[in-house]
């Protein structure tokens, strides 16, 4: 499951239905086809390339599994090589599909009500609806559980009040799922907020050196009036929120083997054609080394996808499994990609080599949806059974 035999070392591409191979083909072609003839300058201007988001609406691929509502049918591997795929292209449109199919569309799948999925899914599966995942905020990151935002019952109505800071596609989406705290209870409930709501107000981020083409966004909302069947049902505490969060995770493990497999592939390419001292990359101990160092942690990330999907089907994957799957990936997606652009020597740092663009968005990777440090602290409590958060 990489780019090429090259990447997929032990042959785990065999073990995919046709179907999940036709996913994946799909995905590769939307990748070679139109991602990477034109993501560069995207990149470098900080444009969002609607272009792109439009031609994948149109090419089924948008649904993280999601049974029915007008959602394409995919197994958990399916829907993870999409992830991969989209990230070996590019972070940013793979960011883009993380926050559209894994938060938003699945928050509404996994805890909204039936009127809500029907109105909302078949729509956000074919990109016609933009949706917008609302947790962070500016003083709650990784302990995102001590949210802020309030939410008052007013009749058949909240009100809203609170800031959201990195809330991805926030400017252009036209459905933001909101949590907030019940001011009567103390606990997290989800929202549907639609764009243009009085008193909720958005504000790109500028100035980024990673995730480049895809934009995230500052939210204030000042009593935003929302109708109680705005409100997610199946949201009834902070827990729930967290189910969501597993499932991206796990999502974000195969991205990040997206991103490694992009970085291996134009390193091994690079080092067999690029000549010093008379011969090529290749033939020097310290560079095989360093490929095979790199091929063996993409293979390991491999594996890691693999079981996950599988644990997914069997309705085994845990948050804590996902949570040192996101942790492992990431972490060595980033070693990988790092020497990448080490191989590559000058030209590892031009936008055109591609490596330099996975290298900055692998940092916003490593830290979205929770730090690796986060993950550790998860699975530190589950091994020890100790909390070592606060
Ligand atoms: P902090 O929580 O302030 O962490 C700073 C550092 O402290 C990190 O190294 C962290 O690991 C460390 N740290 C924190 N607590 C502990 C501890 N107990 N022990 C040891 N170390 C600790 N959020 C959304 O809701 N929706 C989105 O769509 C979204 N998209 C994003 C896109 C991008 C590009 C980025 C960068 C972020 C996005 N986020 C989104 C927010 C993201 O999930 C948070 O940035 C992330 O959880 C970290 O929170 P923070 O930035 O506040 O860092």
């Amino acid at each position: 499951i990489g780019r090429s035999r090259a990447t997929d070392y032990f042959h785990i591409g065999d073990q995919l239905t046709d179907d999940e191979r036709d996913y994946w083909r799909r995905a590769r072609d939307f990748v070679d086809d139109e991602v990477l003839p034109v993501i560069n300058s995207y990149w470098e201007n900080a444009e969002f390339p609607w272009p792109l988001i439009a031609a994948l609406g149109r090419r089924g691929l948008v649904g993280d599994g999601i049974e029915g509502y007008g959602c394409p049918p995919m197994s958990p591997m399916a829907s993870g090589l999409i992830a991969m795929e989209l990230n070996r292209g590019d972070g940013s449109v793979g960011t883009f599909l993380g926050v559209q199919a894994g938060l938003a569309m699945q928050s509404i799948a996994m805890l909204g009500s039936e009127d809500q999925k029907r109105h909302y899914l078949p729509r956000m599966a074919r990109l016609e609806t933009i949706g917008a995942f609302a947790l962070t905020e500016p003083r709650h990151g990784s302990d995102s559980v001590a949210l802020e935002t309030r939410a008052r019952r007013d009749g058949d109505t909240w009100l809203l009040d609170g800031a959201k800071k990195w809330i991805g596609n926030g400017t252009i989406a036209d459905v933001l799922v909101v949590w907030a705290r019940d001011e009567d209870d103390g606990r997290v409930k989800g929202f549907l907020v639609e764009k243009d709501s009085p008193g909720l107000e958005t504000r790109r981020i500028d100035g980024k050196g990673s995730l480049r083409a895809v934009w995230q966004a500052h939210i204030t909302l000042r009593g935003v009036r929302v109708p109680d069947d705005a409100r997610l049902p199946g949201a009834r505490s902070f827990k729930d929120t967290g189910r969501v969060l597993a499932g991206t995770r796990n999502e974000v493990a195969w991205s990040a083997l997206g991103h490694a497999v992009a970085a291996y592939d134009i390193a091994a390419t690079y080092c067999a054609q690029r000549e010093q001292f008379g011969k090529p990359l290749v033939s020097f101990q310290i560079v095989q080394e360093k490929l095979v160092e790199m091929l063996a942690e993409v293979c390991s990330m491999q594996l890691y996808c693999l079981r996950l999907a599988r644990l997914m089907e069997e309705g085994k994957l845990t948050d804590t499994i996902a949570a040192l799957a996101k942790r492992n990936n990431t972490v060595k997606a980033r070693a990988v990609i790092a020497e990448a652009r080490d191989l590559l020597g000058g030209n590892g740092i031009l936008l055109d080599f591609h490596v330099m663009r996975h290298m900055a968005d692998i940092e916003a990777i490593h830290t979205y949806e929770g730090t690796a440090t986060i993950q550790t602290l998860i699975v530190g409590r589950d091994i020890t059974g100790v909390t070592a958060f606060t």
